[in-house]
């Protein structure tokens, strides 16, 4: 199976504080793989680094072969690696379908359009990805009067807008009801299925992670002390050491 991603001894440090050390990551295409760890286990710094909103202290990160390490994260979305943030996203005032609208032909380039004449601009584009999601019915909504789980889907529709590849998603249901949660999980395994996005994902809920993922990853005080397929993952004694006192398989 053809690898997308990769990272090579990436690590990086904080004063003192190992938050991530020397991790060798390789995703494959169209998997969805989770990276699990207890709280502070370097989960969401591992993800700054790969999209580089840090600095990796050393290592480097590979995208379809090509070395990223240090590339604008704004050129690694634009290569087809984008991630979805913690709905800082969403345009507060713009409606459901005008932000998913602005995300695509901020991709076009033409984002300056969409306030003039052009607002019908890539109207099937974004009524594609409101289907997608399963938004089409809220499309004249303001984003920020949506529930919390529909927020997420605009999230994720906006982030879709940017026509990724690979999705990175950090902890993509926290916050939510199981039923939400549920939800969520449907759509991402929609995504690879239909859109055959390859997704790397971190979640505290273990449930989540053994029915979705193909592939896990361990981090435990920022070294990857697992990397296997779920079953093995849940087998794992040193697995389940790391997570001594909070019942497993429950990390956070
Ligand atoms: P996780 O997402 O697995 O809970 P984090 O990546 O957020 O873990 O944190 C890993 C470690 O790095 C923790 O000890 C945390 O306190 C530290 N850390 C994370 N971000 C910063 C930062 N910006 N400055 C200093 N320390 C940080
Ligand atoms: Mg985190």
């Amino acid at each position: 199976m053809a690898e997308i991603l990769r990272t090579e001894k990436l690590t990086k440090h904080f004063g003192g504080v190992m938050a991530v050390s020397g991790v060798n990551l390789v995703v494959n295409r169209g998997d969805i793989h989770a990276v699990i760890g207890p709280n502070g286990a370097g989960k969401s710094t591992l993800f700054n680094l790969i999209t580089n909103y840090f600095e990796p202290s050393a290592g480097r990160v590979l995208f379809k072969g090509q070395d990223i390490t240090g590339r604008p994260a704004h050129a690694i979305c634009r290569m087809g690696l984008a991630r979805s943030f913690q709905l800082t996203n969403i345009y507060p005032k713009l409606t459901v379908f005008e932000s998913v609208q602005m995300s695509l032909l901020s991709i076009e380039g033409l984002a300056g359009s969409l306030f003039g004449s052009t607002g019908k601009l890539l109207q099937e584009d974004t009524e594609n990805v409101l289907e997608m999601v399963g938004l089409i019915e809220q499309r004249d909504l303001i984003g920020n009067l949506l529930s919390h789980g529909d927020k997420k889907r605009l999230e994720l529709a906006i982030t879709l807008g940017n026509r990724p590849e690979m999705l990175l998603m950090d902890e993509p249901t926290a916050g939510m009801a199981p039923d939400e949660t549920w939800e969520i999980v449907d759509l991402v395994n929609k995504l690879r299925l239909e859109e055959n996005l390859t997704i790397l994902f971190t979640e505290h809920d273990m449930d989540v992670v053994f029915e979705m993922a193909d592939r896990v990853s361990v981090l435990h005080q920022g070294l990857v002390i697992c990397d296997a397929v779920p079953e093995e993952v849940q087998k794992d004694e040193m697995v389940r050491e790391c997570y001594l006192g909070s019942a497993w398989p429950v990390t956070s």
